[in-house]
Order: C-alpha cells, then structure tokens, then sequence
C-alpha cells in the first residue's frame, strides 16, 4: 500500500498541465479529539489520494488542520468521504477566492504535535470554550460599535500586505508574541470592551478567543471562517468590504487580492507595492515584498549579495552552499539583519513613523 507521494513536484506539475482539469483550492480544520494520529494520517492519505487530492495537512491529538486543491470533479466525493468522518461531518470548508491548479504539487499527511504551532500549554484552558462566532455581517456591524477592539490574529508579514480597516495588526513573528502583546494592551479592558477577532480561516481565533476567555476577557468575537469565508459572503450576500488590500495564503499563490488597494511598500525601495517574492538564491529564498522594478534591477534577488551568488556557475553555488543548507528565512522578511537592505527598511519604516523591534 502506497502511503507517501512517489512523484516529484516537477512532475505533477506535469500531470495537472496534462489533465487540464480545474482544480479547487481549499483549506479547513477542526479541533476534535484525535486517539492514534497515524492510523488517522494514513486513512486520510489513502482515501484523498485516491480522489488526486495535494497539499499540506496536519493531524495532530488535537485536530486537524488541512490546506490543500481537490480536482473539481472529485469535490463531491471528497465531501461525501469527510462526511464519513464523524467529528468532519459538514465541516465548514473554506472555498478559495483565486484558485491555481498548481497551488499544491504533493500530498502531505503530517503528523505533528499541534495543528497550529500556537507556543501554547493545552492543559492551561478548555480549546472548546471559544469566542462567539459572527458572520461577515455581523461582523461588520460589530466592527462599527466604538466599544469594539478589532485584532488581527495573524503575524506581521501577511497583515502587512492587507487587513481590516481599523485592525491593531500586532508587529509579531508569531502567535504567542501576538497573545501576550494583545493582553497586555486591553489588561484595563477585559470586562468593558469587545474584543473582536480574525485570521485568515479562523483556525488561530478558534483558540485565541477560547484563550482570552481563560484569561478574563468577558466578551470575546471571531470572525467566523475567516477573512477567506468573509471575502465569500460580503460577495455573495453584496455586503460592504471592510477588507482592505490582499489575503496572505499558504500556498503557491501566496495571497488573493481583496480589494484594488495597495498598502505596503518595496522592501528594497520603499515605492507601494505589495507581492511577496521568494529571493532567486536557492541558498536564501527569503521571501519578502518587491516592486516589479526592483525585481528587474535585482535579478529576482533579495540584495546584491544574492544577485551575485546567482551569477557563478551554478556547480559554484552548490559548492557555496554545502554545509550552509538553505536558510528558507520564509516568513522572516524584513527582520532578517544579514540583508544588506535591512537598514534601507529601517529607514522606510522610520520614515513612516512605524517600529520595526
Ligand atoms: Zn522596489
Ligand atoms: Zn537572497
């Protein structure tokens, strides 16, 4: 029995070119009580990959988290095995704005500790003692009311590139940073305010809110499905957008533009723009904003440093890189000190009157 992807990412790619069929791109998560992960894993892994379902799922005591494509073909019988799943059963899946057949290029069945890395002690508070969940029209309503805190429950580099008007974007690297800064901003407020949140599906509000509840907080929002299931229903219900700028996702498309509006800068000039590209530098690939003029000036590369790199033959660069692995500073953006650029950023967000620590 096959229970691991025997193709390489090239050639699937191969493959979904060839069937030339529309693929869906969908994520969605519950938390449930898991017994023996593995055998869970591997009855997942043979039931999807037998509907020619990719992408990255995490299994873990407490959950599932999935972000993955499903020929469109096969949804109904995707949704048909789910349903078999006693705690899946009319899961609410969030269906993608955008999709890309080439969004997931394997199928990858991990069985992790947790399925968000929260930096969380499960055994402090109840997971199921969660915020109340709102609509996206509740949710705009809410986000009205002068006794409401808006808080994006997300990290730094994806609020940057798009959020909800009004929103505290916290400047984290992780969700335990943004806990404990939240906290710590609305201590006086635990009883008077409402503090309303979201994230990008709602898996990171699902335990936050049932954090801060833990923590006092006596009225406590999520947006329910996130900013990808309000993205849905302000469009089906013609509701007002509240969203302002692109959806950052997990996935080869990175993010869904939301509305026209740019919001973020340049890492390297400063000029709007806001679409993240991996550094051509097979030994950096940090990912990080750039304008289509600095990426045509830097060769796809995050500093001149890496542009150099990619001009040695390329048995060089492997030379160069042996014992160095790649860095994959994916997520760590403008906070990485060795880029040459990060003083230049420095500036920009001086500038801006924004902290970068
Ligand atoms: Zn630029
Ligand atoms: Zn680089």
């Amino acid at each position: 029995m096959q229970l691991y992807n025997n193709l390489s990412a090239k050639e699937r790619a191969e493959l979904i070119e060839k069937a030339g069929k529309e693929r869906l791109t969908i994520s969605f998560y519950k938390y449930a009580k898991i017994g023996n992960t593995q055998i869970f894993r591997n009855h997942m892994f043979i039931a999807w990959d037998a509907l020619d379902v990719l992408g990255r799922i995490y299994v873990a005591h407490e959950g599932i988290n999935a972000q993955l494509s499903v020929p469109a073909e096969n949804f109904e019988a995707f949704k048909n095995h789910l349903d078999t799943i006693t705690f899946l059963e009319n899961v609410r899946l969030n269906i993608a704005i955008e999709h890309d057949n080439f969004a997931f290029l394997k199928l990858k069945v991990k069985v992790r500790h947790k399925i968000v890395a929260d930096g969380l002690n499960d055994n402090t508070f109840d997971v199921t003692n969660k915020g109340i969940h709102v609509n996206a029209e509740q949710f705009n309503d809410l986000i009205e009311d002068p006794d409401t805190v808006l808080v994006d429950m997300r990290n730094h580099y994806e609020s940057e590139i798009g959020h909800f008007k009004n929103a505290i974007t916290p400047d984290v690297d992780t969700f335990r940073e943004s806990l404990d800064l939240i906290e710590e901003d609305l201590r006086e407020h635990k009883e008077n305010k409402k503090l309303v949140m979201y994230c990008t599906g709602g898996i990171r509000c699902e335990k936050a809110s049932a954090y801060y509840r833990h923590k006092g907080f006596k009225n406590v929002f999520q947006l329910e499905g996130g900013i990808i299931n309000y993205t849905r229903q302000v469009e089906a219900e013609g509701l007002e957008n509240k969203f302002i700028g692109k959806n950052f996702v997990f996935d080869q498309r990175r993010s869904e533009r939301i509305s026209d509006d740019v919001i973020a800068n340049c890492h390297q000039c400063g000029k709007p723009a806001d679409t993240h590209t991996n550094c051509v530098n097979e030994a950096c690939h940090l990912l990080f904003i750039q304008c289509d003029e600095c990426k045509e000036k830097m060769d796809n590369c995050c500093s001149t440093h890496c542009q150099e790199i990619i001009k040695l033959p390329y048995e060089e660069q492997k030379a160069l890189r042996k014992g160095q692995g790649n860095s994959n500073d994916i997520f760590k953006k403008g906070r990485a000190d060795h880029l040459p650029y990060k003083k230049d950023l420095r500036n920009i967000f001086e500038n801006q009157g924004n902290s970068t620590q």
